[in-house]
């Protein structure tokens, strides 16, 4: 841990960090306590999660899904609703089996129930051949079978929210992305939470909407949080998300707290966004949401495979989760 030479702001302890929007120094435990303490006050800000939801985890094995987890799991009590975690296997080789051992310590080390949807047992393939045969680029691919499989497990498991562990770096990246690109729909998207709609999606949630990423990253480090060492082989430095990060961090350590506004001022006119009426029309072959009564999984599988793999991967997903036991 690097050495700042000067005392916490709330006590007398060595600081481990300076938090410029604050104009802070924390030790440890200070910045454990104002982190759990900001998710706090996301949860509460955006009204994410009420007395008594079922609150299903994403976990991929990396610092952002566990941190929140973490911090979900220390104030459940609090809020006084249930969580358990579910984790995508996506057999992309020399990747996810690391990620699914780490996911396992992760749920192992707060005693949470965790379910594991394996692409494989519901395809044949994994997410390299998958993308391959869509001869689309692997995380467009990654980013629907992902969105899909979530939404399904979360309704097959009961669950009343699916909390996604998207940070505030990776939101301002995206919605900067989608500026670029002008896709302002996808902006619409990004929002700290959605409304859930009966029988055909789940409501999610993003309570590390206001957490930047050092912070995740400096958490998991203190607690010692397990996370996946190795990263996807699909990952490139190039991509455009990564390159804007870079540019936003440059302009936020200029102008401390520009991050935080940004988010605030972006939640008040999200509404501006096209996109956010879509018409909704259930899938024709495995009935979940659509906005044109064919879900992009089922089009993707069909044209792959000759016929839409959602009505399988539901199946697949009834006989996985223990209903009974999960929320305990
Ligand atoms: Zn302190
Ligand atoms: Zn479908």
């Amino acid at each position: 841990m690097k050495e700042l030479g000067r005392r916490c702001s709330l006590c007398n302890k060595k600081a481990v960090v300076y938090i410029p929007y604050q104009r802070r120094y924390y030790c440890k435990d200070h910045f454990v306590e104002f982190l759990i303490n900001k998710v706090r006050s996301t949860i509460k800000r955006y009204k994410l999660i009420k007395n008594r939801d079922k609150v299903l985890v994403a976990l991929s094995g990396g610092k952002d899904s566990a941190v929140m987890m973490d911090i979900l799991f220390k104030l459940s009590k609090d809020f006084g609703f249930k969580l358990a975690a579910v984790h995508i296997d996506l057999g992309i080789e020399g990747f996810s089996d690391e990620s699914r051992k780490v996911v396992e310590q992760q749920a192992r080390r707060l005693g949470a129930n965790l379910v594991v949807v394996r692409l494989n047992e519901i395809l044949g393939v994994g997410l390299t051949e998958l993308s391959r045969k869509a001869r689309r680029p692997p995380c467009s691919v990654c980013g629907l079978v992902k969105r899909y499989l979530l939404n399904l497990a979360a309704l097959v498991s009961g669950a009343s929210k699916l909390a996604l562990g998207h940070n505030l770096d990776d939101i301002m990246a995206y919605a900067l992305k989608g500026f670029l690109t002008q896709d302002l729909r996808y902006i619409s998207k990004l929002g700290p939470s959605t409304e859930s709609i009966d029988d055909l999606a789940v409501g999610r949630i993003r309570p590390l909407y206001e957490v930047y990423e050092s912070e995740t990253r400096l958490y998991a480090q203190l607690l010692e949080i397990p996370v996946v060492k190795s990263r996807c082989p699909h990952f490139r430095p190039n991509q455009m998300e990564v390159e804007l990060k870079n540019v936003i961090n440059d302009i936020e350590q200029e102008r401390p707290g520009m991050k935080l506004s940004f988010i605030r001022r972006f939640v008040r006119n999200i509404q501006y966004y096209p996109g956010i009426n879509e018409d909704i029309i259930p899938c024709k072959y495995c009935g979940m949401i659509s906005s044109t009564g064919e879900c992009s999984f089922c089009r993707l599988t069909k044209r792959i495979f000759g016929e839409p793999m959602g009505p399988r991967a539901k199946r697949y997903l009834k006989d996985l989760f223990d209903v009974q036991n999960l929320w305990t």
